[in-house]
């Protein structure tokens, strides 16, 4: 078997798996409430369970871009913030040279 068989083998293998558990998946607006806390109950359960338990791949990198994408909206500020640091330092030392 040369490795283009064993690659199309093994993502058939994947694909079918993720088909069949994917029908338990929670949708990924529940996955977003999750992510940020706004979960309880039952709920909250059935996501940690099928998050860490059951080690959903798919629903694992919906959390995962999720995340990513809510550190994406904090980044504008923190990069004013730096950018202002960064000009009154260079103010400050370009009035101290002077
Ligand atoms: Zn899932």
């Amino acid at each position: 078997m040369n490795s283009d068989e064993i690659d199309a083998k093994l993502s058939f293998t994947v694909a079918s798996v993720w088909r069949r558990e994917r029908i338990s998946c929670p949708h990924p607006h529940l996955l977003q409430s999750w992510l940020q806390a706004g979960l309880s109950g039952g709920a909250k359960e059935f996501v940690d369970f099928h998050l860490r338990e059951s080690q959903c791949p798919y629903c694992n990198a919906v959390v995962e871009e999720l995340r990513a994408r809510d550190d994406q909206a904090k980044q504008p500020v923190l990069e004013d913030l730096r950018d202002r640091l960064l000009r009154s330092t260079a103010a400050a030392l370009r009035r101290s040279r002077a």
